[in-house]
């Protein structure tokens, strides 16, 4: 038996899913069709998201439901209300050629009486999360003693979110005879528990090792010294310029801090955490799932639920405590026949986890060199020109310009017009990894050496470190000033120490540096503005706020007494100025709510 057809699904169902484009069953509906079609034993089933599990469980109920009788015939029960209606709407469209079938998803975060009314016009299928769903029976309003079947997915998550108790009650109020079918990617210990109690002499069927994951997934990680977590992952994110990702942290204030500083970085992406509301939520998801976002930092909560099957990457900036977790979040890629890369990354400490993770995902994991910027800027520079390849070309409307556009470029080579074309897209590449330092450990480093292949010029790697500070003492420092000065106690070593200690692994160089009496002013190696700007917000110095501005170059010869005077009097007017921006800055809510390091 290897079509639907076969199988002995009814002809209102086959249309439906012929019209979805199913030709064939994947390998757990193969598996759990039969089970559901031809006994009422009950079933435990173990698969992944993104393997058709919702098809394989759904498909064989609407084949036996007769939408003639009256009352509820099964409860789907769902650990989030996006997956809850995920399932709601493909059961309906499995359904839509069943005269009188009704399904209705019943979730938290939306109008209970609503949901109430459409269960009192009938249905025969309810999808709810538990949480609503134990709400709806306490207050009668939601009656189960009719249920032929009990659908628990993802049932591990249920569990993990802390879900069980609610169970236990909804469970309780079903009949005795009733098909339970119990899907899961994982077995924990308290699913045992749960399977033992509920369910009477399961059959365990599972497409492939209930254990392992999606094999279109490749497990890589990067390691890392701890203070280049955050540069390493835009390493990550620049060498894949086609990403389209899930970052997941551990909490919610890290997931807002990675995301905010991606976003101040320029990077296309949002925060989802469980601090949002659910129209917040709902937002955010939507702009992912519609690409208007290329990247979601999330934390593993939010991120439940969230259906999207194309994803490039699942990063893992730190790994979850529990194995299971990392199952989860790996399981998000490489779904629908797409290929995918789980990337985790990992310090020496954390690199011991990964004999337990292989154990129990199957596989192996393979380390990767953490990029250096000449790797980054051949894989956007490449990517730029295919993307100027690819670029349709709106005849109609550029032709027109034609001849004004040849006139202004009539005296510039094909080269010329060539590599301005790509410079406008690209000099922010190129100016943010010239020099950037080799982020790998010094061992990996040497490996790096020995298996480099002969692509040519090395030399931003290779340029010693006194020519790296000659060359960016020329061309690339800028001057900054700072409100410390000598009457605070401020000196070159603190500030070093402040500067080492927050700019979270960058170790950008620094210049020249004057200890004024009120105030002092020191170079640092550009491009570094917003990341210094965001440590200060970290800092305080003997009690006072520390405030860091881009200041003039340093004037010749480092000017006369007269011209330091001028210098300090127009500096007082911007401390005023700075004063106001820390203001601004303690009335925005959480943004601000970050500690400040006191030294
Ligand atoms: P699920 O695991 O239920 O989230 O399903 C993942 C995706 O696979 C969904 O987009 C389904 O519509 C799709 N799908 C499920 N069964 C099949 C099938 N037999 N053939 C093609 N696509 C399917």
């Amino acid at each position: 038996m290897s079509t639907f057809k076969e199988m002995g699904l009814k002809s209102e169902i086959l249309s439906a899913i012929t019209d979805l484009g199913y030709e064939n069953p994947t390998p757990i509906q193969k598996l759990a069709l039969p089970k559901v079609l031809e006994s009422k034993q009950d079933l435990i089933a173990f698969a992944q998201t993104g393997t058709g599990k919702t098809a394989a469980f759904s498909l064989p109920i609407l084949n036996q439901i007769d939408p003639n009788k009256d009352g509820i015939k099964c409860i789907v029960l769902s650990p989030t209300r996006e997956l809850g209606l995920q399932i709601a709407e493909d059961i309906k469209s499995y359904s839509k050629n069943m005269p009188g079938f009704k399904v209705v998803p019943v979730y938290g975060g939306a109008d209970i009486n609503q949901q109430i009314r459409k269960l009192e016009r009938g249905c025969d299928v309810v999808v709810g999360t538990p949480g609503r769903t134990l709400d709806l029976i306490k207050r009668n309003r939601l009656n189960l003693e009719g249920v032929q079947y009990l659908v628990l997915d993802e049932a591990d998550e249920m569990l993990s979110m802390g879900f069980a108790d609610d169970l236990d009650a909804i469970l309780a109020n079903t009949p005795q005879e009733k098909q339970t079918l119990l899907f899961s990617a994982t077995m924990p210990p308290d699913m045992v528990k749960l399977s033992k109690k509920y369910m009477t002499d399961p059959a365990e069927i599972s497409a492939g090792n209930k254990k392992q994951a999606n094999t279109n997934v490749t497990h890589q990680y990067y390691k890392i010294n701890s203070r280049d977590r955050y540069p390493s992952l835009k390493r990550a994110v620049d060498v894949a310029p086609d990403i389209y990702g899930i970052i997941f942290c551990r909490t919610r204030a890290e997931t807002k801090e990675v995301a905010e500083r991606l976003a101040e970085d320029g990077y296309n992406t949002d925060a989802l955490h469980g601090d949002l509301s659910q129209a917040q939520r709902d937002y955010v998801m939507n702009r992912f799932r519609n690409r208007q976002l290329q990247l979601l930092v999330a934390t593993d909560v939010a991120a439940r639920g969230l259906d999207v099957n194309e994803l490039t990457h699942v990063i893992n900036f730190k790994l979850p405590d529990e194995d299971d977790v990392y199952v989860h979040r790996s399981g998000r890629t490489g779904r629908a026949a797409n290929v995918g890369i789980s990337l985790s990354l990992l310090t020496s400490k954390e690199e011991s986890r990964l004999r337990y993770l292989e154990k129990k995902i199957g596989r192996k994991f393979e380390k990767v060199l953490i990029p250096n910027g000449q790797e980054i800027c051949e894989k956007q520079l490449f990517s730029l020109i295919d993307n100027i390849k690819e670029t349709e070309i709106a005849n109609s409307h550029i032709d027109g310009f034609l001849p004004q556009i040849f006139d202004m470029f009539k005296d510039m080579s094909k080269e010329e017009v060539l590599k301005k074309i790509v410079s406008t897209e690209f000099n922010r590449f190129l100016e943010y990894y010239r020099d950037a330092p080799d982020l790998n450990k010094t061992s990996d480093k040497r490996e790096r050496e020995r298996n480099k292949d002969n692509r040519g010029d090395d030399s931003g790697e290779r340029r010693s470190r006194r020519e790296r500070r000659e060359h960016k003492t020329a061309a690339h420092m800028t001057r900054y000033f700072i409100n410390q000065g000598k009457k605070d106690g401020f000196s070159p070593k603190l500030l070093m120490g402040m500067i080492n200690s927050h700019m979270d692994g960058l170790s950008p160089e620094i210049g020249q540096i004057e200890i004024m009496k009120m105030f002092s002013f020191f170079e640092m190696e550009s491009g570094h503005t917003s990341d210094l700007q965001r440590a200060a917000k970290q800092m305080e110095f003997n009690g006072r706020e520390v405030a860091i501005e881009e200041s003039s170059p340093r004037p010749e010869g480092g000017g006369d007494r007269k011209e330091k005077r001028n210098r300090r009097r127009g500096r007082n007017n911007d401390q005023r100025g700075s004063g106001g921006r820390s203001r601004r800055r303690q009335s925005s809510g959480s943004h601000g709510a970050k500690r400040r390091r006191r030294y």
